[in-house]
């Protein structure tokens, strides 16, 4: 029987980019899953290849920055497939500004996405997983939760702030069989690092390639992190092996950020 056989997992943003691979990973593990985002054909596409892997996928339409809809989510995955001990928080959104160009709007949606709604994520889970006494949650920062860099002030605070949380939340539920991680990547090679690329190209001339480059070498192994190894690490963090493993911060991105 695999790992997660009996397991409902919910990967918030799970219809593609890093979402999708976590949300296939735990499948290939055992887990039925559930996914939202607010891409339909994302979300089916993601749901069928779950299914095609012999477990149940449930698609949901949501978008995360509404608490209604967020609430929504956990009634639907309830009534679907179950209630989901597993939970990754992994529906982000990046910006790139210099402080002063730094918008309250732009700053409200970061803080938004990339950390009040893994809040409601989290508190909407927690008390089942108590119940069980067994749960797993994954957050998915990023290495700018464990330094700061020029022109990201509100991404990195969005994620220094979600590091917070899930130190906070693995210490108070550390003795109740829950384990609570975030992995901290650096650029992965997904639609939001190509969107970063096609920014710089813009503000700078340089070719869109050029511009993959200076992103690729922010790793001392001069490449972009794959989707399958951010994969492979959260579903080992949801594995009984990893159950000493929680309130931590997970680099994965070639060796750049070391403390
Ligand atoms: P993508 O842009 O490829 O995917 C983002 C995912 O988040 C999509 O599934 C998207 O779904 C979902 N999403 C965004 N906004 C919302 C919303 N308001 N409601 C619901 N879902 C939403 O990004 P990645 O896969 O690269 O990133 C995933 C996570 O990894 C993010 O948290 C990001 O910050 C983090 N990360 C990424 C790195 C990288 O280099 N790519 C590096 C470090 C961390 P939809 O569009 O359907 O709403």
């Amino acid at each position: 029987m695999a790992e997660l056989t009996g397991r409902v997992a919910l990967v918030t943003g799970g219809g593609k980019g890093i979402g999708r691979a976590i949300a296939l990973s735990l499948a290939e593990a055992g887990a039925d899953v559930a996914i939202c985002g607010r891409s339909r054909p994302d979300l089916d596409e993601t749901a069928a290849a779950i299914r095609a892997r012999g477990r149940r996928g449930e698609p949901i339409l949501c978008d995360v920055t509404d608490r209604s809809q967020v609430d929504a989510m956990f009634e639907r995955t309830r009534s679907a497939l179950g209630e989901p001990l597993v939970l990754v928080n992994n529906a982000g959104i990046a910006a790139s500004a210099r402080l002063a160009q730094t918008t309250d709007e732009m700053w409200d949606l970061i803080i938004r996405i990339n950390a009040s709604a893994a809040f409601w994520c989290m508190k909407a889970v927690v008390p089942a997983m108590l119940e069980a006494k067994w749960g797993r949650i994954v957050n998915i920062a990023s290495i700018a939760a464990r330094a700061g860099a020029p022109y990201i002030t509100a991404y990195a605070a969005s994620k220094h702030a979600l590091l917070g949380l899930t130190r906070s939340v693995a210490a108070e539920v550390a003795a109740r069989g829950i384990t609570v991680n975030a992995i901290c990547p650096g650029y992965v090679d997904t639609e939001m690092t190509n969107r970063s690329a096609a920014y710089i190209s813009a503000r700078t001339g340089r070719t869109e390639d050029a511009a993959r480059k200076i992103l690729q070498d922010v790793s001392p192994q001069g490449r972009l992190m794959t989707v399958e190894e951010v994969a492979a690490l959260a579903t080992y963090l949801c594995s009984e092996a990893a159950r000493g493993i929680t309130g931590q911060g997970i680099v994965l991105d070639g060796g750049s950020v070391q403390a």
